[in-house]
């Protein structure tokens, strides 16, 4: 039985985790959870699964003295803490931006295996993460679709035979429109994803595919190729999730519907391929054909300007993170306009420090900088 704690339990990809947990009751248990602000979906857990730990941002004592077998933890500091319960053997992060940083490197120094959704962690502090996966042993599962799709095309082969890692991209909700048609976009229109339903802010990711950046360097730090080894193509079905390119010219891919259950369920069930009655498959006599394009760096900019902040390395990561969740944030809220959030991005990074190898503490401020940097910008516009 494989215990797990669930970070993130209320968005996109913590409710289907949810949903694979509850379809495997003799593989997989819920032994903790959090939410941000969700309360009722806190308390369907509650009711649900006997959780022996929770968080929630805001502290709700009443809600505590409703189920005294379970410690609840709140505040900004209660991920930190409740990452370092006992109990679980499989942290499953699923929390969106930053947020997911620092109790994933807890995790790990607690020797805990991670099951990674949120790829703003390796983005931010990769090199961080990932010296910490080998110094204490641990295992760290891929929970985005392209990572898992690579993951599953490595398995049984030599890491020494690998040419290149194929990124595969939808093209997110503009990706018929021309960059001169972007100027007056809506953030309805943004949300509208054509193949993905996903929490808002990849959504937006993937509109701007700052998305498809940040699987680059999320592919980098897990694999352990250099960037001029990992390409992207675009691939509007969303079918063949990634692949990998052999010495010998062999390219494996990954095939499989638009569903994130696949990618989850692998995470959670490694190296088992299970069915449940969420399964969905591939009609193989309605698909006629499979389409691919060149990446287009110059529609997307910020595909190209990830693989070169990945390439400095350092703290730039982490200023990229910053300074993208908070021009998402702004564009959710309707301040800025889509086009405002790749400039924003720019102009954080050019204004930025460069800090080379650095300790979890600079990540953290160069993150913290970077979102008081963008604010700056916005309140000066
Ligand atoms: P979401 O917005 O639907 O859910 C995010 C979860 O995190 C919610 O439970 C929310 O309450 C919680 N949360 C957010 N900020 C928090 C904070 N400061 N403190 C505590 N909890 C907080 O997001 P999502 O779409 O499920 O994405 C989660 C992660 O997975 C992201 O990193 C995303 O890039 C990645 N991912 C998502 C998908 C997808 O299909 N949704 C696919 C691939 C990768
Ligand atoms: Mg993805």
């Amino acid at each position: 039985m494989k215990k797990i704690l669930l970070l993130g339990a209320s968005g996109s990809i913590g409710t289907q985790t949810v949903d694979i947990i509850r379809s495997h009751p003799e593989e997989l248990q819920l032994v903790g959870a959090s939410v941000g602000k969700n309360r009722e979906y806190l308390e369907s857990l509650l009711q649900t699964f006997s959780l022996e730990y929770v968080y929630c941002i805001d502290t709700d004592l009443e809600l505590e003295s409703r189920y005294p077998n379970t410690r609840f933890y709140f505040g900004s500091d209660g991920l930190n803490r409740i990452v370092k319960e006992e109990s679980y053997d499989l942290l499953v992060n699923a929390l969106v931006g930053f947020a997911g940083f620092k109790p994933t490197l807890l995790a790990i120094n607690e020797g805990k295996n991670i099951a990674l959704a949120n790829k703003e962690t390796l983005v931010a502090g990769g090199d961080i993460i990932m010296k910490a996966v080998k110094e204490k042993g641990v295992d760290l599962y891929p929970i985005d679709s392209e990572h898992s799709a690579i993951f599953q095309c490595l398995q049984g082969h030599e890491k020494k035979d690998v040419r290149r890692l194929i990124i595969t991209g939808s093209g997110g909700s503009f990706r018929d429109l021309k960059r001169e048609e972007l100027a007056d976009v809506t953030l309805k229109d943004a949300l509208k994803h054509p193949v993905w339903s996903m929490g808002a802010k990849i959504t937006i990711d993937s509109a701007t595919m700052m998305n498809k950046g940040f699987e680059v360097m999320e592919a980098h730090h897990l694999f352990d190729i250099d960037y001029d080894h990992i390409d992207v193509i675009l691939h509007k079905q969303s079918i063949v999730h990634s692949m990998v390119e052999y010495e010998d010219g062999s390219t494996i891919a990954q095939l499989g519907a638009p569903d994130m259950h696949l990618a989850i369920k692998y995470a959670l069930l490694y190296p088992r391929h299970k069915a449940d009655e969420k399964t969905s498959r591939l009609d193989w006599d309605m698909l006629t054909s499979l389409d691919f394009k060149k990446m287009d760096y110059k529609r997307y900019p910020l595909v190209k300007l990830a693989k070169d902040v990945g390439k400095y390395g350092g703290n730039f990561g982490a200023i990229l993170i910053g300074a993208n969740d908070e021009a998402v944030s702004l564009f959710l809220h309707e301040r800025i306009k889509f086009c405002e959030i790749e400039s924003y991005i720019f102009r954080t990074l050019e204004a930025a420090r460069f800090v080379k190898d650095p300790e979890p503490e600079e990540i953290i401020r160069a993150n913290q900088w970077a979102i008081e940097y963008v604010d700056s910008l916005w309140a000066n516009s």
